[in-house]
Parts: C-alpha cells; sequence; structure tokens
C-alpha cells in the first residue's frame, strides 16, 4: 500500500520512534501523545481496520494482543494500561491500516 501512512513507516521512508517489533507487528510512540505514555502496534500486513479482518488473521491478531503486556511494563506501565482501536471514520479512525493505541501513565483519556 504504497500511499498508507503506517506501510510507509513499516518501510522506514517515514522516520518514527519503535520500541519493539517482530517478524509480525511493530510498535511505535505515537507522534501526537494523548497520555504519558502513548504506543501504536500494527501489523506487518496492511490490513485496513477491524472490519477487513479475516479468519487468517487470527493467530496474527492474538499475537499482538499478547505482546501488549511485556511491551507496558517495558515502558514502566506496572499498574495497567488502556487499549483502544478505532474502526472506520464513525469511530475516528484516522489512518486506515489497523492500529491499536497502548495507553497509560498520567493523563490518559476517557473512561476513568
Ligand atoms: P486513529 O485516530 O487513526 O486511531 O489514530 C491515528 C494515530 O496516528 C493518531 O493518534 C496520530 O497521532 C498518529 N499519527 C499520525 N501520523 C503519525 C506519524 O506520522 N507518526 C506517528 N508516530 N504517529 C502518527
Ligand atoms: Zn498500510
Amino acid at each position: 500500500m504504497s500511499d498508507c501512512l503506517f506501510c510507509k513507516i513499516l518501510a522506514d521512508e517515514i522516520p518514527s520512534d519503535r520500541v519493539y517489533e517482530d517478524e509480525q507487528m511493530i510498535v511505535f510512540k505515537d507522534i501526537n501523545p494523548k497520555a504519558e505514555v502513548h504506543l501504536l502496534a500494527i501489523p506487518r500486513e496492511h490490513i485496513v481496520s477491524l472490519t477487513e479482518l479475516e479468519p487468517q488473521h487470527d493467530a496474527l491478531l492474538g499475537h499482538m494482543l499478547r505482546q501488549l503486556p511485556k511491551i507496558a511494563r517495558q515502558q514502566g506501565l506496572d499498574e495497567g494500561f488502556r487499549t483502544i482501536i478505532n474502526t472506520g471514520e464513525g469511530g475516528g479512525q484516522i489512518v486506515f491500516h489497523l492500529h491499536i493505541h497502548l495507553m497509560g501513565g498520567r493523563n490518559m483519556p476517557g473512561f476513568e
């Protein structure tokens, strides 16, 4: 997907501050953090949103979710963290490459 912002980040065409990566996913700092810690976890595969998920993606999504607690701890979030997935324009999705927001620490928005 040549016009996808997060595919460009994956290809290092746009710089990002990566905190984790493996063969299936990368995690980098959100450029406009809404909390003390605000990361974005994305699959290397270009998937537009949750709406486009197929059964073949089950293992990928399971893998991504299981990495998050480990990454949160590495960021010092020992007491927990919040995950958000915005889906579609109505859900506030701006970048149409599936991503999981991982937030924690001070100034965490919403759902208090
Ligand atoms: P969405 O609203 O689509 O769920 O979230 C997109 C997120 O991507 C936003 O929190 C926004 O700050 C972040 N973002 C947008 N452009 C860039 C960028 O070029 N680099 C990084 N690291 N984050 C970005
Ligand atoms: Zn993409």
